[in-house]
């Protein structure tokens, strides 16, 4: 039978355990702390300069809408450079239908950084997408709206961190030091989403078509099929991450889906001292990339997307907009970024 009384003695007897191991562990901790001045956790190596160079070398192509001759161009310079950092690297071709019902191409890049030794452990998925938006329709002048967005942020960023996130993965294989596999997934036509000038019917699903073809592909894949578990561990998607003033509270979907990875995450965050711009505030759920890599391909995915609360759109005043050029850029975010996701792998 149940005896509160003799749980409660029990307790305090735990109590006072605890507390003289504590104690013990205080001593050793202050005596730690004299010969051990290091923080708590490893920094992990990145380099923001090199990042800020992927995604100048994104924009020297122009906007990267799709099918233009500059998204093309640019798919094929991140493939190369991809393949030089010791990737295996596919291209995922496919079709889905845009927001009027027209069939888009599609070209996600795929990067494998693994070994022969490592290749059957599970891996993680690092996404970000490298097209930019046809359309600034979030410009206060409406005669502005068919301008293509430039897409500093929202395009280049993500996948400027991720190519030096890939040198550092390229770097590890070549000193036989990669534990885990990583696929890093440059997602094509995410920024297709339906026009706010569009007059027919606005669908949600009109957004991040390149992940959602990758998503049915992987759940169809024979491979998926044949293991019978999780191929992945868990995803990161990096999405508008370069901004000086970045917030990056905790995304909707990413808790639903994906909550404790997002706890480890932020919590890394915190511990490389990023508490402030990884913040505890709750955004509302934003259909992004990883939307379809949880719903579809049922991978636990993460989305670390700039958001503010208090902005009308819940997006920076640059978003989809004329203005989302390199001066909306900041080393230290891309630092920030790349050290946190680093921390995962
Ligand atoms: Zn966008």
């Amino acid at each position: 039978m149940y005896d509160e009384k003799e749980e409660r003695r029990m307790a305090k007897g735990e109590r006072f355990i605890l507390l003289g191991v504590l104690g013990v562990l205080g001593v050793l901790g202050i005596l730690g702390s004299c010969s051990k001045q290091t923080a708590v956790v490893e920094r992990p190596a990145f380099n923001a300069d090199s990042a800020y160079a992927y995604i100048e070398g994104q924009m020297a192509f122009g906007p990267r809408v799709p099918n233009s001759k500059a998204h093309n161009d640019c798919a094929v310079w991140l493939i190369q450079q991809l393949r030089a950092k010791g990737a295996k690297v596919e291209l995922q071709r496919g079709q889905m239908p845009d927001y009027r019902g027209n069939m888009q191409q599609i070209y996600n890049i795929i990067a494998h950084f693994s070994t022969p030794e490592i290749d059957a452990r599970p891996r993680i998925l690092l996404g970000a997408h490298y097209d930019t938006r046809p359309w600034c329709d979030e410009e206060a002048d409406y005669a502005d709206r068919y301008y293509n967005v430039p897409g500093a942020n929202d395009g280049a960023s993500g996948v400027g961190v991720l190519m030096e996130i890939g040198r550092q993965l390229g770097q590890r294989i070549a000193d036989s030091t990669l534990r885990t596999p990583v696929d890093i997934v440059f997602f094509d036509v995410e920024d297709m989403g339906t026009p706010r000038f569009y007059t027919g019917i606005e669908r949600e699903d009109t957004w991040c078509l390149g992940s959602q073809l990758w998503a049915e592909n992987y759940v169809k894949s024979e491979r998926v099929k044949e293991l019978k578990s999780e191929r992945y561990r868990f995803g990161i998607v990096l999405d508008m991450v370069g901004a000086p003033d970045a917030s990056f509270p905790r995304e909707l979907y990413s808790t639903q889906y994906a909550k404790n990875y997002q706890q480890q995450i932020w919590r890394a965050a915190e511990q490389l001292g990023y508490g402030a711009l990884f913040n505890q505030q709750q955004s509302y759920p934003i259909t992004d990339d990883h939307y379809y890599v949880n719903y579809i391909a049922g991978i636990p995915c993460v989305d670390i997307i700039h958001y503010d609360i208090s902005n009308g759109t819940g997006f920076a005043s640059w978003w989809h907009t004329r203005n989302d050029d390199m001066s909306n850029i900041s080393r230290s975010t891309l630092q920030a970024v790349g050290e946190v996701v680093m921390s995962q792998l």
